[in-house]
């Protein structure tokens, strides 16, 4: 037979009451201090039931010792944000634009109006020299350079050479 079903003597109901609202400490230690003291063999659960049954607290004991949770003292719960960026090395590289010619690089007094003028140089400017595209002040390599055209270096390098002609 349970302990659930065997009526508690009274003096066991006092104590179990009496250190209830004490705050003695758990129901399991509370039953553990009963059965030490009356030989009894009463559960957790059959002091909890008996302290229902007279009213008295079932959940904790001890409420003194319960530390109410505050939500300000919490630690905000957020994710960090990810962005996802491609890495740095991975950014495509600036590339300079250039034409495969090698300018004769002529100082400005020594340019003729049908020379290429395409400038060359950071202190010292020089001029690409090489002649000049009908209606442009450039060579066909860097006429197609100035306006963003790509062409075939060999086809540019005939090219060139017909205007030489
Ligand atoms: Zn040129």
């Amino acid at each position: 037979m349970s302990a659930n079903f065997i009526p508690w003597p009274e003096e066991h109901s006092v104590a179990l009451k009496t250190m209830v609202l004490a705050g003695a400490g758990s129901y399991a230690e509370i039953a553990a201090v009963l059965n030490a003291k009356f030989g009894s063999d009463y559960s957790r659960n059959a002091c909890i039931g008996r302290a229902i049954r007279m009213g008295l607290p079932s959940s904790n004991p001890r409420p003194t010792q319960r530390k109410p949770k505050s939500r300000a003292e919490s630690p905000p719960r957020f994710k960090p944000w990810k962005i996802d960026l491609p890495p740095v090395n991975k950014i495509a590289e600036l590339r300079l634009q250039c034409v495969e010619i090698v300018p004769l690089n002529l100082a400005l007094i020594d340019l003729e109006s049908c020379q290429c003028r395409w400038p060359y140089g950071d202190d010292q400017i020089t001029f690409c020299g090489h002649p000049a595209t009908t209606g442009s002040p450039y060579c066909l390599p860097h006429y197609c350079l100035s306006i963003g055209l790509q062409i075939d270096p060999g086809r540019l390098q005939d090219k060139a050479m017909e205007v030489a002609d």
